[in-house]
């Protein structure tokens, strides 16, 4: 499969459908058992090779950074990462990067590696909101989100075959290999958001941030969102319902972690 740099950086989900169509496939219906009920599920394992092979194939097509803006991004996301349960630590291999672009975008992968682009990066201008983005996208992770909308998608894709009547077992097995194909398009459900929200939140308190961090994003990607939408809303959908809930959450349980300095634990 051949894509163009420029179809290459359009979004994680295409990322994602590049990583898996390029030799992954294998791993994702070979490996032992998944853990999950659903056959469909990629393990854990496979959730980190996949994403570890997907951030080897952004680093070749961007430019990461190593300044003051990359340090700060490791920083802040290392100490999400030691605030979290020590088998939240183990289980998943979390990595920053701040990459050079100007679509105000950043993603995790499953597994861990996270990046940030400049554009988003630039945007944001104290650690709480930083904190809150990183919080957000590494629950993705944890949560194993990706993981379980792929399988939806490919349970709901095999109960088609079966409808059509293509009931014999090679095709059910091709379906299975054929991940890249053109039905294969994920996006986190509401619920899934909702959920990184909460998780985020909690991880960027527990890390030592302001809570408001998390509403301050949502306010710069929402006044960004009338002119020129962020990449970052494509993937995860801004609604009133969403930024109630969080607003909800900071006043009945963090409300005493208000009076944080925005900047963070880290100045
Ligand atoms: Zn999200």
């Amino acid at each position: 499969m051949h894509e163009s740099p420029n179809e290459f950086c359009v979004s994680r989900r295409k990322l994602l459908t590049w990583a898996i169509a390029s030799g992954a496939s294998a791993a994702l219906v070979s490996d032992a058992a998944p853990a999950e009920a659903n056959i469909f599920m990629p393990s854990i394992a496979e959730q980190k090779k996949l994403g570890a092979q997907a951030a080897q194939q952004i680093l070749k097509k961007y430019r990461e950074l190593h300044d003051s803006r990359a340090i700060r991004f490791k920083q802040i996301g290392y100490n999400l990462v030691s605030a979290l349960s020590p088998e939240d630590r183990r289980t998943w291999n979390f990595s920053f990067h701040v990459i050079e672009s100007k679509q105000v975008n950043a993603f995790a992968l499953p597994g861990g590696p996270m990046f940030m682009y400049t554009g988003l990066m630039d945007r944001l201008t104290n650690n709480s909101q930083i904190a809150g983005v990183t919080g957000h996208e590494m629950a993705h992770v944890r949560l194993q989100h990706w993981a379980k909308s792929y399988a939806n998608e490919q349970e709901r894709s095999l109960g088609l075959s079966l409808l059509l009547g293509l009931t014999h077992a090679s095709s059910i097995v091709q379906k299975l290999a054929s991940v890249g194909d053109s039905l294969y398009t994920l996006h986190y459900s509401r619920h899934d958001e909702r959920q990184a929200d909460e998780y985020g939140l909690a991880n960027m308190v527990a890390a030592g941030y302001n809570p408001e961090g998390m509403i301050e994003l949502f306010m710069v990607l929402e006044k960004m969102s009338s002119s020129q939408p962020p990449a970052f809303l494509s993937d995860h959908p801004l609604t009133t319902a969403r930024i109630a809930d969080v607003r909800r959450l900071i006043r009945e349980k963090y409300s005493q972690d208000l009076h944080r300095p925005m900047a963070g634990i880290h100045g």
